[in-house]
């Protein structure tokens, strides 16, 4: 296993200082959704599969701690979709056996009806799905499911969870404007949570370069007016702090994060002062020149990645 399957700590809004562990190789996924921040799926999957051997990325994530990094949390979170990881279960008792912080897994959730994916989110601490959706055709035109997968199966599958589960569940809903933002659309997410027993309701928006250029954010209002209806917390945006790498070298490090974690101008400056860089705009410049990134001009600033 040559590439790096522990990565972080990031900073993440819900979580605090996250250290990431990733079981899925890029962009592997069973929804392809129109608010993607990785862009359009280009392995559209719904077989669970051990894509790493769970000894090494625990090995990995060993190492890591080893090397004496703070954080708050450790999140399992895939360039794509980790529930499609087989070994879910092993990775996540393995890492319970590592250290005692607690262990998140973000997920869309659309595995939930299966009975092996519950049992192995059983020993998360603290799950996070996605419920974008109240109906299947809202379904379908933002998360783009792979085509075996049912909006009803997924519905009972979290809610099935929901019962099941005794750790922390946090319900995050991206809202996009004109897909899933209007009043009815607002009242059948409304009544769908009241099936699925929850902690919390994340309401969020897409604030980094969607997979689709039309994607919208919806108007301030309207997100204060979803957060109301649906008796969520807003995700707020723009500078998440804490940005951290053990590299030396300023541009390595920029390079390592963006890696798997897009981060804006704001951040990167952010960052890059936090290091006492000298020459910032040096690093800009090469980050400008290098084939390998993308800057992405949106919503009036430019989110820097990893070109695909
Ligand atoms: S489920 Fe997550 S990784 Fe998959 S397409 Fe949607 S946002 Fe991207």
């Amino acid at each position: 296993m040559n590439e790096k399957r522990i990565y972080g700590p990031v900073p993440s809004r819900r979580l605090g200082l996250s250290l990431g562990v990733s079981p899925i190789p890029n962009k592997a996924c069973n929804y392809s959704c129109v608010y993607c921040q990785l862009g359009r799926t280009n392995r559209m999957t719904n077989q669970r599969e051990d894509f790493f051997k769970v000894e090494e990325i625990l090995a990995e994530f060993q190492a890591k701690i080893e090397t004496g990094c703070q954080f708050d949390v450790v999140t399992i979170v895939g360039e794509g979709e980790p529930t499609l990881y087989a070994q879910l279960e092993e990775l996540i008792l393995g890492l319970k056996q590592i250290t005692d912080r607690p262990i998140a897994v973000i997920t869309n959730g659309a595995l939930l009806y299966d009975g092996d994916v519950r049992k192995a989110l059983n020993q998360a601490d603290i799950v996070l799905p996605s419920y974008d959706a109240g109906d299947e055709e809202t379904f379908v035109a933002i998360n783009r499911p792979i085509g075996s997968i049912r909006y009803g199966d997924v519905v009972e599958g979290l809610r099935r969870f929901s019962r099941e589960y005794q750790g922390q569940l946090w319900v995050e809903i991206m809202l996009v404007r004109g897909l899933n933002d209007s009043d009815e659309q607002l009242a059948k997410l409304k009544e769908g949570l009241k099936e699925i027993r929850h902690d919390r309701v994340y309401v969020n928006a897409p604030i980094r370069p969607p997979a689709e250029s039309s994607v919208q954010e919806p108007l301030p209002d309207r997100i204060k007016e979803a957060v109301a209806v649906l008796g969520g917390i807003s995700i707020d945006q723009l500078v998440s702090e804490g940005f951290y790498s053990e590299e030396f070298d300023h541009l390595k490090a920029v390079l390592n994060i963006i890696q798997r974690h897009p981060m804006n101008q704001h951040e990167i400056a952010h960052f890059l002062q936090t290091r006492d860089c000298e020459n910032p705009a040096l690093i800009f410049d090469e980050l400008a020149k290098d084939p390998h990134v993308e800057g992405v001009f949106y919503k009036g600033y430019t989110t820097y990645r990893i070109r695909k």
